[in-house]
């Protein structure tokens, strides 16, 4: 119930212009992230970097209503891989494809993604696509699809919580797609997503097996903060008798740090996502859902000094 409320003002405009003007919504918010600036995002990352962790950058904001909003969502990220280029950092960017216009045309959202993956293929370096609500997902996969025909450094997250994904996971294997596995962050109708956290659950590990038994060419990500969930894939890992640094899990900036500390410790590898720039309220809403327990931390800021 609490999460459903929390999913609905992170769709509420009213709250979105109000509720970040408050110093502790603020002073909350800096948990998961560094700050709002792409340098905030470029110091963590090469602090991470000192740990044997690599980063995901993803610049907040989601649907763009004019093109010129989506051209400047381009440059910024063209300028944050122009920098992720002069340090060297092992740093990936995770784009939305509503940022790049996906709303206003599929065209401008493929010559967008098209321009961003262009020139990470010049750092070596993937260009994530997150998924978002279910209504975008067939023209996500679509896009994604066309632009991995001509690309390999594209990879694409699928949702565990879908009753669909086991298909499109199908699908996508022969491409040799990079894919990342999340429980997914939307609220969606049980006739299309699982409704109880034990089916998303078994989903996820079930995909999961399916990306590590996949040939080397595919690259599977484990986007989790589940402990239980994580040493089930270990242990498949395991099992198979797969060498540890193939396997990769991917967590948000401060949430979970001990386990991403363990898993480096253990060999596998790690990449931290870091959100920057002032759009921060409905991705912030989005956390706090995924953890209601948050809230208790949001109210302690609002009484602490
Ligand atoms: C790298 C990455 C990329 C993502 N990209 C997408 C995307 O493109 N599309 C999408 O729909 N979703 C995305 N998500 C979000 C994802 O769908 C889940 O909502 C989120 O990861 C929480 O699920 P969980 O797997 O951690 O498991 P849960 O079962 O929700 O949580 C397991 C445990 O992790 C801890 N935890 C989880 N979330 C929080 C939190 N916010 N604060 C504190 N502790 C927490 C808690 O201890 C909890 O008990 C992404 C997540 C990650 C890590």
């Amino acid at each position: 119930m609490l999460r459903r409320v929390l999913l609905f003002g992170s769709e509420n405009e009213f709250l979105a212009r109000r509720l970040p003007r408050y110093r502790f919504v603020k002073r909350a918010v800096r948990r998961f992230m560094p700050g709002e600036d792409l340098e905030d995002a470029l110091r963590e990352s090469s602090a991470l970097s000192k740990t044997n962790k690599g980063t995901l950058l993803t610049l907040l904001g989601e649907n763009v209503n004019e093109e010129s909003e989506s051209t400047e969502v381009v440059q910024s990220y063209l300028d944050t891989l122009t920098a992720v280029g002069d340090r060297s950092l092992d740093v990936e960017i995770s784009v939305k494809l509503t940022q790049l216009g996906l709303d206003l045309d599929e065209g401008v959202a493929e010559s967008n993604l098209r321009a961003l993956v262009e020139s990470s293929g010049k750092l070596d370096r993937l260009v994530w696509v997150d998924m978002e609500s279910s209504a975008y997902i067939d023209r996500t996969l679509d896009l994604y699809r066309a632009v991995r025909a001509d690309h390999a450094n594209v990879g694409i997250c699928l949702q565990t919580y879908l009753r669909r994904t086991p298909e499109d996971l199908e699908t996508l294997l022969p491409l040799g797609a990079a894919v990342r596995l999340v429980k997914g962050a939307y609220a969606e109708p049980s006739d299309i997503a699982f409704p109880t956290k034990r089916d998303v659950d078994e989903a996820f590990f079930e995909l999961a097996c399916m990306l590590i038994d996949a040939p080397p060419a595919v690259r599977g990500a484990f986007g989790t903060h589940d402990v239980a969930l994580m040493r089930r894939i270990q242990a498949a890992g395991e099992e198979r008798g797969i060498d540890r640094d193939r396997l990769e899990f991917q967590m948000l900036y401060g949430i979970g740090v001990r386990d991403q500390d363990r898993l480096v410790a253990d060999g596998y590898r790690v990449r931290v996502l870091i959100s920057y720039g002032s759009a921060w309220f409905p991705w912030y809403m989005r956390r706090l859902a995924e953890r209601p327990a948050n809230l208790m931390f949001v109210l302690r800021k609002m009484f602490s000094a």
